[in-house]
């Protein structure tokens, strides 16, 4: 018996010291069908100079050309390459065999995102449709926990996550599509987001402006300091389905620019400097030929590719990985939750996380 004690406290604690790592909080953030191609490599000189897809090519060639891929890929995503590179994690560069993609058949958004959130590719879960998700995720099962209750949020441009990460009973804050941020204290950039978005002349799309969505979820985080927090955007994919790859561009741009803010705002605070991660990702892939880049899906290839991102106190800084691999989406929920050192649990099956990631992260004490 004695031994037993012995062995379960020596067990208990090996198990514990596996899990600590410094990482108190964490940002998901996602950008919809924002393809490797563009954030390895930077513009694609076969889209860029096509005057179907761009149409003033003089002024993107100025604005995100450059002969060689290190400085083209800088010119589109500053804060990713100056600054991720260096104290964060890439993942996805397929030029060196170092691959993520997603498991499930579809390599639509709904599917994408349900695959990610729940470690689940269900077969079932197929198109873009307003049906509520019968399956937990990661946000919501973290929810259900003392040390996360009330303290997780979700916010993102398209409409439709309401059904796919808030479809079960459990649900948490979540602020999607046209829904005005309501609370008892609305701060003033609150006040202007919330009127622009309903007064706007604009023709009401699935997906609002991702800059309305990152106004509202910054806002939110300053004030309520929630300690999970996921941001979804979405133009990436709208421009690129209009075959606007010119604004496919200049939102990659601005997604750079979210990031490089929201981290100097992590930074910047108390509550989160030095404890948080932000974990960014993408839902699917797209065509990987410059006829077929505005499209993805199932009989498009190059739809399952993806990358994955991550910087914060528990990541290595083993900046853009180049050696052979392959991640999936769908082990990245159970990798967050160990990063956050718990185990997430559900009525569905979870893969398993991604042990290359866990590999790469920092135990507290090291
Ligand atoms: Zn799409």
């Amino acid at each position: 018996m004695k031994y037993l004690l012995v062995i379960l406290l020596l067990t208990t604690k090996i198990s514990f010291s596996q899990q600590a790592t410094n990482c108190e909080n964490i940002f998901i953030i996602t950008t919809d069908g924002f393809r490797w191609q563009e954030l390895f490599n930077g513009a694609d000189s076969a889209i860029l100079f096509n005057t179907q897809y761009v149409k003033d090519t003089a002024t993107l060639q100025y604005l995100y050309w450059a002969p060689t891929t290190e400085e083209r890929r800088k010119k589109l995503m500053p804060f990713t390459w100056n600054f991720i590179a260096l104290k964060g994690q890439m993942w996805g560069n397929r030029n060196y065999d170092n691959c993520v993609s997603v498991a499930n058949f579809y390599r639509m958004s709904y599917a994408g995102y349900n695959e990610f959130l729940t470690g689940y590719p269900d077969i079932r879960i197929a198109f873009n449709q307003p049906k509520n998700n019968q399956h937990s995720n990661i946000l919501t099962y973290l929810n259900t926990l003392s040390a996360y209750k009330n303290s997780v949020a979700l916010f993102a441009s398209w409409k439709l996550f309401s059904y796919i990460a808030n479809g079960t009973k459990n649900k948490i804050p979540l602020n999607c599509g046209y829904t005005p941020e309501q609370d008892d204290f609305l701060t003033a950039t609150e006040q202007l987001t919330n009127s622009i978005q309903e007064n706007s002349m604009y023709k009401k799309l699935p997906t609002r402006a991702d800059l309305i969505t990152f106004n509202l979820a910054t806002e939110y985080a300053i004030k309520k300091h929630p300690r999970v927090m996921y941001i979804g955007f979405g133009q990436t994919d709208e421009f690129a389905h209009h075959g606007e790859y010119d604004k496919y561009l200049n939102q990659a741009n601005l997604f750079d620019k979210f990031l490089a803010e929201l981290w100097s705002m992590i930074q910047s605070d108390d509550f989160y400097k030095n404890k948080t991660t932000i974990f960014i990702t993408t839902d699917h892939g797209r065509g990987d030929k410059k006829n077929n880049w505005m499209r993805h899906g199932t009989f498009t290839p190059g739809s399952d590719e993806t990358w994955m991102m991550q910087l914060g106190p528990n990541i290595q800084p083993l900046g853009e990985v180049k050696y052979k691999v392959q991640l999936k989406n769908k082990t990245f929920a159970q990798t967050i939750a160990h990063y956050l050192g718990e185990n997430f649990t559900a009525e569905h099956p979870i893969s398993k996380p991604a042990n290359e990631l866990l590999a790469a992260t920092k135990i507290l004490g090291q």
